[in-house]
């Protein structure tokens, strides 16, 4: 997977300018955008999940014109937002099931077979029949990623997922993003700088829109 961000500017109608002529390039594994709160990441991340378009530049995923074929990159992208909002009074277990549905996988022991593997994988299984309102926030996390990785994408976006976790949740979290990333591409957005150091192989620092470092956290993280 090869992600290319190049000259990406936005300025929102209040004049705040939120990305200034940003380029990057994000590999495999698991990337970390890490910068402090109004840096620009979360404009960054749904700009490249084709929520939001830029003023100017261009994104590619794979070769793929991202501002241009929305759907197709839709196809291949999770997208964790911020506010993860959850249907509160399915559980797990049936909103996967349901998803799956709609996914097109019409053979019930296929599907069957997908939702219990993602239940267990991210640790759900025993909650699986709970409702979702019932479900702590990083119970809510997990099955973020659970939904996302039911699409099969080739990417997933994650942005500030630690925020408002305690901390055994937290390693819960990261560790379940770790072990995906030998398949998926992540790009964890955060303004935590130990949830990169701890994970991320690559990072970027963003900061007012721009990206002041590109590296490995030990390079960049000392340059600091
Ligand atoms: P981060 O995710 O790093 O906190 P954001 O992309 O949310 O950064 O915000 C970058 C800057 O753009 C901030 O100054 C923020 O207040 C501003 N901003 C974000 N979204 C909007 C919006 N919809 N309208 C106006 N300003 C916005
Ligand atoms: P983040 O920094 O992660 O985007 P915020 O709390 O800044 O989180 O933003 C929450 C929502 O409010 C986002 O949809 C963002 O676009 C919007 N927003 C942020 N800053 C502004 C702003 N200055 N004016 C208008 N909308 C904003």
């Amino acid at each position: 997977m090869a992600l290319t961000i190049t000259g990406l500017s936005k300025t929102y109608p209040n004049g705040v300018k939120a990305l200034k002529n940003l380029s990057l390039t994000i590999g495999n594994n698991m990337f970390g955008l890490l910068g402090p709160n109004g840096a620009g990441k979360s404009t960054l991340m749904r700009t490249v999940a084709t929520l939001q378009d830029p003023d100017s530049g261009t994104i590619s995923l794979d070769g793929i014109d991202v501002l241009k074929e929305k759907n197709a990159v839709r196809k291949l992208l999770g997208y964790l937002p911020q506010e993860f909002g959850v249907y509160p009074k399915l559980s797990a277990l049936d909103m996967l099931t349901h998803l799956a549905v709609l996914k097109g996988i019409s053979s019930s022991t296929e599907r069957r077979d997908m939702v219990d593997t993602l239940l267990r994988q991210t640790n759900l299984w025993e909650a699986r029949k709970k409702a979702l309102s019932t479900y702590s926030g990083g119970m809510k996390q997990r099955f973020g990623i659970a939904q996302a990785l039911l699409a099969n994408p080739k990417l997933i976006i994650v942005d500030e997922p630690t925020a408002g976790l305690d901390p055994a949740e937290r390693n819960r979290f990261l560790n379940l993003l770790s072990s995906i990333a030998n398949n998926v591409t992540v790009i964890l957005s955060t303004h935590i700088v130990d949830d990169v150091r701890e994970l991320c192989p690559r990072m970027a620092i963003i900061s007012n829109g721009e990206v002041l470092l590109e590296g490995s956290p030990a390079e960049s993280l000392d340059a600091l």
